[in-house]
């Protein structure tokens, strides 16, 4: 490929609205650009190492004996209304449009729906299980925050399977084989990945692992202990903290309790500043509303609620912080001033944090007004004590006591154990040996194809430019001539082109009739992992120079030995 000809649009400037690496760079090395806030256009180069991924996936998933369909991206919205996900994802992140007979469509964000009805006509008995079916193909959600490029869109490659199993020992099988075919994948893309336990979320089922990248610009935190191995992503990381401690309800110093004034002050920190205590001596008490019902959750100051953790514990879907209305119904003062003492006819859980506090301050459920002094058993009492807040760098791991580590990463695959969630909803059933009719037992896979990209980048960088490994770069070498006007340097970079194409070698010639500065810049900036010069050691002596952009390294030889010493290199390259 000749880059005169080639479109490969690189700048120099740092662009605005790029805050992630992987953004910055993929914009400055002419790989993506912006249609709308969420969607992209790949060009050429970016295209170039979305395919290399995509047949990383394609062959890893044929080899585990997944098949490849293709489903469509429209759905009709009743297939989604019978697993209950309409409900849930309508007005959040489900893009749908009305067709010409007012039929509803969906595009679909992912596709258990489609796949499972599929499945569910075609499958009639054991001896056609198991299967694992995959498709890679665009998805779409009506993201609220697109963000970091091409990390968080609202138009995205996804590879997706699909495992229906007889029994829950299959689905054990299928979900070690996708697995271990995850491992290969990121292995063979050369990311660093950490595969945590996570919380499956709108999927459902119990099990699920995330693969995460530790990166920068990561959105997601993961717990990671060195020690033993535990990694978990927030939302699942466990606080067992004081779990097996008694409540501190028969303590020597428990002091009487006390209202008094914190006027117009509502947030934790301020209210620990004006009363000259620290958060840790605070109890929050949020209000929310689960499927509906209210419910209050007492968490210590210092800690953050984990929504996720208590939607679990509470086995409810639809969990939703109460409005200023509710909560001034429910506790009789205003939001910010709510506490447990005196609430009524409201289901009171509490974090295990609040089993070591005691003489804590919580609001009094008036205006303006907090209360001191106040003890558990004595002066309210709680129905259940659970895990409900999120893991802070202050805790340690949950598995062997060590210290455990938060990392910033960003998620490139997802698997779940679905179970019968989707098989019974849609009715996929099949007879078993002894002719009973069963719901088949499923497995969900899902990778982001683009994200692979941007994980690899983020990784894989320095002040210069993108630097490529041998399995996702978009050429093997760079041919770099510096005198485009030299009739000797042209004609060799030409032949050298030629020839090494023609052994299987991709390349990229630089014929561009640029300052030799400008070329080494854009070369920096691609990050090909080769580069060849011709220039003027090659008109004075006859040697090119071959540099590797990961290590800097370089070698000389004479023109002659090109070849052999570029297909050796190659050969050779991480
Ligand atoms: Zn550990």
């Amino acid at each position: 490929m000749r880059w005169s000809k080639a479109f490969i649009p690189t700048f120099k400037e740092i662009p605005r609205e790029a805050e992630a690496v992987s953004h910055i760079l993929m914009l400055r090395a002419g790989l993506i650009r912006k249609l709308t806030s969420g969607t992209y256009t790949y060009l050429p180069i970016g295209w170039k190492v979305l395919e290399k991924i995509i047949k990383i996936v394609r062959e890893e998933m044929n080899r585990a004996g997944a098949q490849e369909i293709l489903m469509p991206a429209m759905q009709p919205k009743e297939l989604w209304e019978k697993t209950g996900r309409y409900g849930l994802l309508k007005g959040d992140i489900l893009i749908t449009y009305r067709d010409r007979h007012g039929k509803e469509i969906v595009f679909g964000p992912t596709h258990e729906e489609i796949v499972t009805y599929l499945v569910s006509g075609e499958i009639r008995s054991y001896k056609q299980l198991p299967q694992i079916l995959y498709q890679i193909q665009t998805k779409f959600r009506d993201e609220p925050r697109p963000r970091f490029g091409i990390i968080r869109t609202a138009e995205f490659i996804m590879k997706d399977a699909y495992s229906f199993d007889c029994d829950w020992e299959g689905l054990d099988k299928s979900y070690k084989i996708m697995y271990a075919t995850y491992c290969r994948i990121f292995e063979r893309c050369g990311l660093d990945y950490i595969a945590v336990e996570a919380d499956p979320g709108m999927m459902g089922g119990d099990v699920s692992h995330e693969f995460m990248a530790p990166a920068e610009s990561g959105e997601d935190k993961i717990v990671v202990c060195s020690s033993c191995g535990y990694a978990a992503s927030l939302d699942k990381a466990e606080c067992p903290g004081e779990r097996n401690q008694k409540p501190e309800t028969t303590n020597q110093n428990l002091r009487p309790i006390k209202e008094v004034d914190t006027p117009g002050i509502t947030t934790v920190e301020k209210v620990a500043q004006f009363l000259k205590v620290n958060p840790q001596e605070l109890v929050k008490t949020i209000i929310l509303l689960a499927e509906g019902k209210e419910t209050a959750v007492l968490v210590r100051g210092d800690y953050e609620l984990n929504l996720v953790k208590l939607a679990h514990y509470l086995k409810v879907e639809n969990l939703v912080m109460a409005d200023e209305k509710t909560i001034e119904k429910l506790t009789g003062g205003p939001m910010g001033f709510s506490g447990p003492v005196g609430l009524r006819g409201i289901r009171i859980l509490a974090d295990y944090s609040l089993k070591g506090m005691f003489n804590f301050v919580t609001g009094a459920n008036k205006p303006d007004k907090h209360l001191i002094n106040v003890n558990l058993g004595r002066d309210f009492s709680v129905e259940e004590f659970g895990d409900f807040r999120y893991f802070t760098s202050q805790d340690k791991c949950p598995r062997c006591g060590e210290e455990a580590s938060l990392k910033t990463a960003l998620e490139i695959g997802h698997i779940f154990k679905l179970g019968t969630k989707y098989s019974q909803a849609l009715k996929a059933n099949f007879l078993d040996r002894a002719g009973k009719e069963k719901p088949m037992i499923m497995g969900c896979y899902g990778i982001g194809i683009n994200r692979i990209m941007a994980a690899f980048i983020e990784q894989n960088y320095d002040r210069e430019g993108i630097i490529w490994n041998k399995s996702l770069t978009p050429f093997e070498i760079l041919i770099l001539p510096t005198h485009q006007n030299e009739p000797l340097i042209k004609e060799i970079a030409e032949n050298l082109d030629k020839e090494l194409e023609a052994r299987g070698v991709s390349c990229l010639l630089d014929d561009r009739e640029l300052h030799p500065g400008v070329k080494f810049k854009d070369a920096d900036l691609l990050g090909i992992p080769l580069r060849l010069v011709i220039g003027r050691s090659f008109l004075d002596k006859g040697l090119l120079e071959l540099k590797l952009r990961r290590t800097g390294e370089s070698f000389s030889f004479p023109s002659g030995e090109a070849r052999e010493k570029i297909l050796d290199k190659i050969k050779n390259l991480a």
